[in-house]
C-alpha cells in the first residue's frame, strides 16, 4: 500500500491568513516562530526561526460531531506551498513518537487502532490501521500534546 501524507485543506489556511475566523470564531493570533518544534500544517515543515506564524484552533473534520475534535495548530503566516508527498513530511521526523488513530468514512475514532508509534515505525503502523475493515483514514497527532499533524490515507 502507498500512503499519502495530507496537510491541512489549502482553502482553509487562505482563509485564516486572510484574518478568517478559525474553528472557535476567532482570528489567528500573530507570532513570529523560535524555530524549535514549530510545525507549520500546510507545508509540513518546520517554520525557521525568525518567520512570522500564526496560532488557530483547527477542527479536521467537515461538520461538528462529538469526534470532532479541535485543537490548536501552527501555521506560516505567509503563503506556502501544501505538501504533497508519500514520503514522511519533515514535521514527523523530530519526535520520537506519535499518535496514530484510525477512523472511519464518518469521521468517527474506529477504537482500538490508536496507538502511540514510535517515529520510525509510522509507515508500517499506518499501512497495518488502514488496512483493517472501516478504515477510511489514519490521523496522526503529536503524543506529547495531541495537536493535529496530518491525515494519512491509503493509495493503489
Ligand atoms: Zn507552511
Amino acid at each position: 500500500m502507498k500512503l499519502e501524507f495530507h496537510p491541512y485543506d489549502s482553502a482553509w489556511v487562505k482563509n485564516i491568513r486572510q484574518g478568517g475566523a478559525d474553528d472557535y470564531g476567532l482570528p489567528a493570533e500573530r507570532a513570529v516562530s523560535d524555530g524549535k518544534g514549530k510545525p507549520c500544517r500546510h507545508c509540513l515543515q518546520y517554520i525557521p526561526v525568525g518567520a512570522a506564524m500564526l496560532i488557530c484552533a483547527a477542527r479536521p473534520f467537515p461538520v461538528k460531531q462529538p469526534y470532532a475534535e479541535t485543537g490548536p495548530i501552527f501555521l506560516c503566516a505567509e503563503a506556502c506551498a501544501a505538501y504533497a508527498g508519500e514520503e514522511v513530511p519533515p514535521v514527523l521526523q523530530d519526535s520520537p513518537e506519535y499518535l496514530l488513530k484510525g477512523y472511519s468514512s464518518d469521521f468517527r475514532i474506529v477504537y482500538g487502532t490508536g496507538q502511540i508509534t514510535p517515529q520510525a515505525e509510522i509507515e508500517r503502523v499506518a499501512t497495518k490501521i488502514l488496512a483493517q475493515t472501516g478504515i477510511a483514514f489514519v490521523d496522526v497527532r503529536s503524543a506529547r500534546n495531541n495537536c493535529f499533524a496530518c491525515r494519512v490515507t491509503g493509495g493503489a
